[in-house]
């Protein structure tokens, strides 16, 4: 996933020469008792987590000895954050905070700006959403020369930084402004950059965010799957990754939904489109059926790549049927979903899920020949003791039915499920 932890955004920041309190990472207590111990002196133990107000959720502690650390660390390894485990503390050392600030760098995508932005505010350690607009500065930035130093100074002064402050304020956000282009980002935040008692400017916090798109120039990231995930990469988010990363011919998504294995009622799920994956939820929890991943096959993908993802969704263990959600009028050939689809059931059904219920929405440009693709392709399949003898087909008279599609595909699961029960499996 293309965003980095609090600590792995640091020690990237501090490869470009920006200034980073010194610490490591720890994954248990002990070892980051042993971090602070060879930092000596008081340190900060920060829960690493994608989440922001680490801060409020107490999961940033100051303490004064390695011992205390410890234990501090250990606290916060137990911890979860808005669902999320803590597998790791950042041991580093304290700061002498005299002021907080605040920066980022994100892409401004409005008409007249199409850059990168700065953002720069002297309310720093706060949540920026809670800081006054007119107290938030901000500048364009060339995305080829980054920000010139005299853009900075005058930034700087204009928020109300002292003379005597502006080259070094300037020097720190020209680097940071470098970083972010260099490493590609999307979004580099860091909330709170402080200054010391002795006057340097350290970063206290960071958010650093990649582009998905430029993943692949940055193998030294070592980032597996370039998409924002919710949580840990399943074994499906790596297929689905690879269909992705190796064919750009059209959308072929696919990822992991929390989908368990074991409990009843979910779907191999395959949408067309955004907008269609709305309405194929909707066809589901109408019927209480749940979807056992998202997927995507939209922007005229070629039948290979269809192919692919259909035949991963349908790779799912346990899974009670399968859903072609074509609640669309497409403006791609829709033939390709149909030859993907056949070639697919045809593999699938007949060795490894005999009368799975398929229900097969598709519609839209050149609909009446990808309905006879269908139905041709699979009508051998599709007789009542056939593999296929739970394949049904429709097309645009059902294009916003999600009612009736979630009807079918629960009438078909039921008798899937009693069939299985009478067969002791
Ligand atoms: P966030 O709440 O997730 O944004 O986590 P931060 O790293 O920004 O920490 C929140 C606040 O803790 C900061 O605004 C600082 O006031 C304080 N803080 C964070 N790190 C340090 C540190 O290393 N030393 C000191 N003294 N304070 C820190
Ligand atoms: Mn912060």
């Amino acid at each position: 996933m293309a965003k980095f932890l609090e600590h792995e955004g640091k020690a990237w920041l501090r490869k470009a020469g920006i200034p980073v309190p010194k610490g490591r990472a720890a994954s248990t207590a002990e070892e980051a008792g042993r971090a602070a111990a060879e930092l000596g002196g008081p340190v900060a133990v920060k829960g690493q987590v994608q989440a922001g107000g680490r801060g409020k959720a107490g999961i940033v502690k100051l303490v004064s000895a390695a011992e205390e650390a410890e234990a501090a660390a250990g606290e916060i390894l137990a911890r979860t954050v808005k669902g999320l485990p803590i597998r790791q503390v950042l041991v580093e050392e304290k700061l002498d905070i005299k002021n907080e600030y605040y920066c980022s760098f994100v892409v401004n995508g409005g008409r007249e700006a199409r850059s990168p932005m700065l953002m720069f505010s002297r309310e720093g350690g706060m949540d920026i959403e809670s800081v006054p607009e007119e107290l938030i500065y901000k500048v364009n930035v060339d995305p080829i020369y980054g920000l010139r130093v005299y853009e900075a100074v005058d930034l700087c002064a204009r928020a109300g930084i002292p003379a005597a402050d502006l080259g070094k304020f300037a020097a720190f956000l020209t680097k940071l402004s470098e970083a972010y282009k260099r490493y590609d980002c999307q979004t580099l935040e860091i909330n709170p950059f402080v200054q010391t008692g002795s006057g340097d400017l350290v970063c206290a916090d960071c958010k650093m965010e990649i582009d998905n798109s430029a993943v692949g120039r940055h193998p030294e990231f070592g980032i597996r799957i370039a998409r924002d995930l919710p949580g840990d990469p399943t074994e499906l988010d790596f297929i689905g990754w690879s269909i992705e990363e190796t064919d750009a011919r059209g959308t072929g998504f696919l990822m992991n939904m929390g989908f368990d294995e074991v409990s009843p009622g979910y779907i191999g799920y395959h949408p067309i489109g955004g907008g269609s994956a709305m309405m194929g939820l909707d066809a589901l929890n109408q019927v209480g059926l749940k979807p056992a991943n998202y997927a995507d096959t939209s922007g005229n993908p070629v039948g290979s790549k269809i192919y692919r993802v259909a035949k991963a969704v349908l790779s799912q263990p346990n899974i009670e049927g399968y859903l072609l959600g074509g609640f669309m009028m497409a403006n791609q050939e829709q033939w390709h979903h149909a030859h993907a689809l056949v070639k697919v059931l045809r593999e699938v059904l007949p060795t490894q899920k005999p009368g799975l219920p398929c229900v097969l929405l598709l519609c839209g440009n050149r609909e009446a020949e990808s309905q006879e693709i269908l139905k041709k392709g699979l009508a051998d399949l599709m007789t009542p003791d056939g593999p296929g003898r739970r394949i049904e087909i429709y097309g645009k008279e059902h294009v916003t039915d999600t009612k009736f599609i979630g009807e079918r595909l629960l009438a078909l699961t039921r008798e899937y499920r009693a069939e299985k029960e009478a067969q002791g499996k």
